[in-house]
């Protein structure tokens, strides 16, 4: 699946709740989900990870459509390799802040 179309299929489904929650409540409903993916990682279930990451996921797609942000687009800085110094295998810093 493809971002483009992840992101017109969630706005098309939770566009109007999110729209009617705001961006202030999606990205609380955001950072709740991030910890799930937290508490999932302490665990050995790889299912309720997955589950708990796909939630993550389509959170932060809600939060991009409702700020108006293409996030295919915003991911494309990604798409050739590191966004910092442009490498595949990146050979930044170990604590650089490019991510
Ligand atoms: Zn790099």
């Amino acid at each position: 699946m493809d971002v483009a179309a992840l992101q017109a299929q969630i706005t098309a489904t939770f566009g109007q709740r999110d729209r009617a929650r705001g961006v202030d409540g999606t990205f609380r409903r955001l950072v709740e989900e991030l910890g799930e993916v937290a508490k999932a990682l302490r665990g050995t279930d790889r299912a309720a990870l997955a589950l708990e990451l796909s939630d993550l996921v389509a959170w932060t797609v809600s939060v991009a459509a409702l700020s108006s942000v293409d996030l295919d687009q915003a991911l494309g800085r990604y798409a050739r390799g590191c966004p910092r110094c442009g490498l595949s295998l990146c050979r930044c810093p170990p604590d650089g802040v490019a991510r």
